[in-house]
């Protein structure tokens, strides 16, 4: 396994939306999808779905097919990846001679690269304070080319808004956790999340027809506005996650089911890729 992408961020310049960089990346350079090799890529929420959707799976099929899970050791919280195939462990996804046959639902951590996103939150502040780092990947020859994009510019040309959006909710979920001091999960604790995060169809069928009572809590305009758009699903999952497991417990009951350790103490949410 190639080393995390951590490992090649340049932390001396911290970028906002008016800085800039210099990189390209197409189909003309010589190391043209050598990247999508190797990867350690950690999936949020919205990239399943996206994945999901653009695949005509459902999402409980997409994770079996193409992903591996595993409990993070710091987290506690159960963590995505994709699975790499065949022995030159290349992206499912990737087409040796086309590229990304994904592209226009690939990943978050696809799209931001070279740049690494850093979403910072506090109980004082509205919303999250972003910034950016170059990622320099030693083998990517991107940095050779010559065009420049600010920060701001590169967050259009690749269409984050929507992902960046719906991974600061996710960042959400992740710092209520990290406020309430939840360590290591049980198993019914990581599949609630699990269900509610990342298998976005498997919680409309127990959420919506199943025998959870959660739902006569809701109005009926919430019921239908998340039977109708996946978007509204999944960011209704991960409020149910939220009030589940770190803020005092089930919406019917009360009861609290959260404890451990904090484990994300400054509330930064890293790169997936
Ligand atoms: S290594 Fe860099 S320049 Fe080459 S394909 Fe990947 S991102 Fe593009
Ligand atoms: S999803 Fe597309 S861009 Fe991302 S690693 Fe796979 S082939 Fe490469």
């Amino acid at each position: 396994m190639s080393p995390e992408p951590e490992a090649y961020i340049d932390d001396s310049r911290r970028l906002t939306d008016d800085d800039t960089f210099v990189f390209a990346c197409h189909p003309g350079c010589e190391c043209f999808t050598r990247c999508c090799h190797d990867l350690s890529l950690v999936l949020m929420p919205y990239d399943i779905l996206r994945l999901k959707r653009r695949l005509g799976l459902s999402s409980g099929e997409f994770l079996r097919r193409y992903t591996s899970v595993h409990v993070g050791q710091g987290s506690g919280l159960p963590v995505v990846t994709l699975k790499m195939e065949g022995a030159d462990l290349r992206c499912p996804f990737l087409d040796p001679g086309s590229g990304c046959t994904v592209y226009e639902d690939r990943p978050s951590a696809c799209r931001t690269y070279p740049l690494a996103r850093m979403a910072r939150r506090s109980k004082e502040m509205e919303g999250v304070e972003e910034f950016y780092f170059v990622v320099r990947e030693p083998d990517c020859l991107g940095f050779r080319e010559d065009r420049r994009w600010s920060v701001r510019e590169w967050k259009e040309n690749e269409g984050l808004g929507p992902y960046n959006a719906m991974n600061d909710a996710f960042g959400e979920l992740l710092q209520a956790k990290t406020e309430v001091g939840v360590g290591a999960m049980d198993a019914d604790q990581i599949e609630i999340f699990y269900l509610g995060c990342y298998d976005v169809d498997g919680f409309r069928a127990s959420y919506l027809e199943g025998p959870s009572l959660d739902r006569y809590l809701e109005p009926p305009e919430v019921l239908e506005e998340i039977a109708r758009d996946e978007e509204a699903l999944l960011r209704h999952g991960m409020r149910w996650v939220k009030k589940k497991l770190f803020q005092g417990g089930c919406a019917a009951c009360g009861a609290a089911c959260g404890r451990g350790a904090p484990d994300d103490p400054d509330g930064v949410t890293p790169p997936g890729r």
